[in-house]
């Protein structure tokens, strides 16, 4: 997915104009309430998803640096997902479903099909581009969209990697889980991550209660989708995130509700380097940034091409989506709140 905001900023979690985050306290652990913003995702109909990362409030939990959730979305109303070829540098790109499916093509010549409960996993490393459009036979769409910055030590070492991962659920009494990153209730993802993180989906079935094991080196943050969730006691709406920081090593989860209800679990180890994050691409200084815009703009060898993208629209569309204007003013690393520690 592409950040199609026609004015992308950068975001600094201090700027001291904003109220501070909602938090709680119930048994013991704080939980920080991240709300979402709408933000139509471009194209003739303006298919609209729930960003609860980044924001003023806090930029990143572990390597997680964005999170889009959307759907369900009627795909005969919204247009569907149609996001021309884009380029995307220094982070991978999980692609998760819930309903619907999605075609995907990228410069690194990998052609994959995105369906619910399987994570497709792109790593840009120092360039790759790739479009994303939903099939014909897609009636409804719904899932979450999440990048994961990469370390400075890796991210000019990889090159274009696309790999596919369907994990095979885990039940436990009251849900079970798709463990798709790193390790949860005893399920291990084999696929490589370049810093210690976690990512999972979870159903609950009503009046369930799930206690999580978990690694309290991680900041964790869930996902609602669907249900009334409560974390740690404290509520949990829809499309928001419930963030717990560090130093826990175990995360209690409820559904309060009538109805079964979904989460998605993001946790890593807080990460400590300085990134500037401006429309798609993920650096370290402003510099950086602006040569990453020209060389997209300038066709550079640097994203390759998407060969076959078809839009929606049919042939002859939008070949490429063109980089915004960059802002006037010199784009500044964004400093993460510190994480909260639990008692
Ligand atoms: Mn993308």
């Amino acid at each position: 997915m592409s950040n199609t905001e026609a004015h992308p900023q950068e975001i600094v979690a201090h700027d001291g104009g904003l109220p501070g985050p909602r938090s709680a306290c119930a048994d013991g652990a704080p939980v920080e309430i991240i709300e979402s913003r709408e933000v139509p995702l471009g194209g003739p109909r303006a298919m609209t998803v729930r960003r609860t990362l980044p924001q003023r409030q806090r930029s990143m939990i572990g390597a997680w640096c964005f999170v889009d959730h959307y759907g369900p979305d009627d795909v005969s109303t919204s247009g569907g997902m149609d996001v021309a070829p884009h380029p995307h540098t220094g982070l991978q790109t999980v692609s998760w479903l819930f309903e619907g499916a999605i075609d995907h093509i990228d410069s690194g010549g990998n052609v994959g099909l995105v369906l619910p409960g399987e994570m497709n996993l792109m790593t840009a490393g120092t360039g790759i581009c790739h479009s994303e459009v939903s099939t014909a036979e897609t009636t409804t769409l719904h899932g979450v969209q999440l990048w994961l910055a990469l370390p400075d030590a890796v991210r000019n070492a990889i090159g274009r990697v696309f790999e596919h991962y369907a994990p095979e659920p885990v039940a436990f009494d009251g849900g079970s889980a798709l463990v798709f990153l790193g390790s949860l209730l005893g399920a291990a993802s084999p696929v490589d991550v370049h810093s210690p993180l976690v990512g999972a989906e979870i159903r609950l079935a009503p009046a369930a209660t799930l206690v999580l094991d978990v690694d309290p080196g991680f900041e964790h943050g869930v996902l609602v989708d669907a249900g009334d969730i409560t974390l740690e006691g404290v509520p949990v709406p829809r499309a928001t995130i419930g963030y717990t920081g560090i130093g826990s090593a175990r995360l209690r989860t409820r559904n309060e509700g009538t109805t079964d209800a979904r989460l998605v679990l993001i946790g890593g180890a807080p990460f400590d380097e300085d990134i500037v994050m401006w429309w798609n691409f993920v650096g370290r200084d402003s510099d950086e940034i602006a040569r990453f815009r020209q060389e997209w703009q300038d066709e550079g060898d640097r994203f390759g091409r998407v060969e076959g993208y078809v839009g929606l629209g049919g042939p002859g569309g939008l070949q490429r989506l063109p980089a915004p204007a960059l802002p006037g003013l010199r784009l500044r690393p964004r400093q993460n709140r510190p994480p909260h520690v639990q008692g």
